[in-house]
């Protein structure tokens, strides 16, 4: 083992014997009373000395050699350092992504792990307009290894977004067209495919029509399969449910307690699938917020947390843009949540 402080976190004197690790709430450590030998050992945790050199050294300096291993299993202990001799070369573009998924998940080999695991995944996203794109092109770039795209329809002016579809791929069927847009913005190896089957999938991403996608949630449900809804219906996008099937409440959970609360919810639901705003509403920056808030909740769930659209939704309307997350229990009326 060699340790160093976690290269993704700042450093910051506060005094001469208090060092202040990372800045915001969840990441940052303050270690006080620092004396020499510490300090000593902090500033010799650049990589080249593994854990008997820095045993050596707190002796050399007249200190006790469980010294080194006290400072390192506080800092080991709140993700605040690393073992630079387990780090593994990853593509230059997800270095970042690493970076986050260490800090996140405070292991010591700072998110190599996890960014590994993420090329294993394979998720499909069923609908590719302006949201179900971008959220397929971010999962890619995040470093998830196959990207399935379900979407016949052909993509038309309105679908072209930055981070979505390209004004070259009007014409073309949109699943078609981002398969090729997905293997660049992959970090490496690319997979993604197109309008594959349905099965082997690790999670599936909604991302319909306002008030589309039952019917694929429905068979979602009979396979087992984890899936996020997304979408944008007039001024406001709603993210969630994120259903773990038998274990959380699903899409049908959520529209029996809206029939609870309004009985034409049915109604509303069917007509607007059967006849669909002619120019339907759907602003550039807020699908951009939808996608960004869809896609970290599903980069969440496979990365092993609860996000918060289990048992619950985002939802951010225009023009305020401020997310509320609201509950959602499982609905007694529901199969899901039968045994
Ligand atoms: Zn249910």
């Amino acid at each position: 083992m060699r340790p160093i402080l976690h290269p993704a976190l700042s450093r910051t004197w506060r005094d001469e014997s208090t060092l202040q690790i990372g800045v915001t709430p969840g990441s940052a450590l303050l270690i006080g009373d620092l004396g020499p030998v510490e300090i000593a050992i902090l500033n010799a945790m650049d990589g080249r000395y593994d854990l008997a050199a820095l045993r050596e050294l707190a002796a050399e300096l007249g200190g006790d050699r469980g010294a080194a291993d006290q400072l390192l299993d506080l800092l080991f202990s709140a993700g605040a350092a690393v073992d630079a001799a387990a780090r593994i070369q990853v593509h230059p573009r997800v270095v970042p992504d690493r970076s986050s998924l260490g800090l996140q998940n405070a292991e010591p080999d700072g998110g190599d792990a996890a960014l590994a695991a993420r090329r294993r995944y394979r998720v499909d996203v069923h609908g590719a307009g302006r949201v179900g794109a971008s959220i397929a092109r971010l999962l890619a770039a995040a470093g998830i290894g196959d990207v399935v795209v379900h979407d016949p329809a052909a993509t038309i002016e309105a679908d072209v977004t930055p981070g979505g579809h390209a004004e070259r791929a009007v014409g073309r069927a949109r699943g078609r067209a981002l398969g090729d847009v997905l293997r660049t913005d992959s970090p490496a190896d690319p997979r993604h495919g197109v309008s594959g089957p349905t099965g082997g999938t690790d999670f599936a991403v909604l991302a319909p029509a306002p008030g589309a996608g039952r019917e694929d949630a429905a068979e979602l449900m009979r396979h087992g399969t984890a899936h996020l809804l997304a979408e944008v219906v007039e001024v406001t996008g709603v993210v969630g449910p994120l259903v773990v099937p038998g274990r959380s409440s699903c899409l049908r959970c959520h529209d029996l307690h809206r029939t609870d609360m309004d009985g034409h919810w049915p109604l509303v639901l069917d007509q607007t699938v059967r006849r669909p705003p002619v120019e339907p509403a759907c602003d550039t920056a807020l699908a951009a917020v939808v996608a960004g808030l869809a896609t970290a909740q599903v980069l969440a769930h496979l990365d092993g947390f609860t996000p918060a659209t289990v048992d619950g939704t985002i939802e951010v309307s225009l023009p305020l843009g401020l997310p509320r997350r609201r509950s959602w229990a499982r609905h007694p009326g529901c199969g899901c949540a039968w045994a």
